[in-house]
């Protein structure tokens, strides 16, 4: 499995942008940043985005790869798949034809550019090989982790999350786990707006590690708020946890 790192901070400044990961070139984890970091080539081969909540710097780009990549009649639809209340969210207030187009009804009816596709959560589904399990997390609003496997491999995502346990249920029983992408997005000094705004500190990401019991996966931290990076960098280094990584833009993983 291969995941490009396209954005991997919890604010939008120059040279941090918003999560998003591309998976083997056709499938996204979240949508925070497409456009501005793939070419027009590179967003043609999209075939899927993976949405785990409907905050906007895990959606804004919805729009801009769909105005970008309709360009006739013969488009072949991007899905945009979650949990039901993740997409009634997108359709209510982003998909809407006022924000923006609708392009779930562009060029046409029939062949729109984006087709909606909900999922349960728990329940596996397959996609470009890949097989994929949604499970609900602890977020200011309605919001999923996800499990992707291929047949060597699996990784876990958890979007944005505060304390949770499920996906470390989950995680605990795949004998394969490679690497945990999980959020940290606030210094051990603002533990408070961390809880009320359903975010981990570093202090808390200790404890939700704590939980899984898989001793060799890579801990890759995204989510980070950029304005206090450094203090976030030296919290985490005293966690004293050899396998905790801060991703970079820009990085390409091989699992
Ligand atoms: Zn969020
Ligand atoms: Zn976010």
């Amino acid at each position: 499995m291969k995941i490009k790192v396209l954005g991997c901070y919890g604010a939008e400044l120059k040279d941090f942008h918003s999560t998003t990961f591309l998976i083997n070139d056709t499938l996204l984890l979240d949508a925070g940043t497409i456009t501005s970091a793939l070419t027009l080539d590179e967003q043609m081969n999209i075939h899927s985005i993976l949405v785990t909540h409907s905050h906007l710097d895990h959606t804004k780009d919805i729009l801009f790869l769909a105005d970008n990549v309709i360009v006739g009649e013969n488009n072949t639809s991007v899905e945009i798949i979650s949990i039901p209340e993740v997409i009634d969210n997108l359709k209510s207030h982003l998909l809407n034809d006022k924000i923006y187009p609708d392009f779930t009804v562009l060029p046409t009816i029939e062949k729109p550019i984006l087709q909606f596709k909900p999922i349960k959560t728990g329940e596996p589904i397959c996609i470009d090989g890949l097989t994929v399990i949604a499970i609900p997390v602890n977020h200011a609003v309605d919001a999923v982790g996800y499990i992707i496997r291929d047949k060597k491999s699996s990784i876990v995502y958890t979007g944005d999350t505060g304390t949770t346990d499920k996906i470390w249920e989950e995680a605990n029983k795949l004998p394969d786990l490679k690497a945990v992408f999980i959020e940290t997005s606030f210094p051990n000094r603002l533990s408070k707006l961390a809880e009320i705004s359903g975010h981990l500190t570093p202090s808390m990401l200790k404890d939700q590690l704590d939980k899984l019991k898989n001793p060799d996966a890579s801990i890759l931290v995204f989510h980070m708020k950029p304005q206090h990076l450094p203090e976030l960098e030296h919290d985490l280094a005293e966690i004293k946890n050899r396998r905790i990584t801060t991703l970079k833009q820009g990085e390409v993983f091989e699992f």
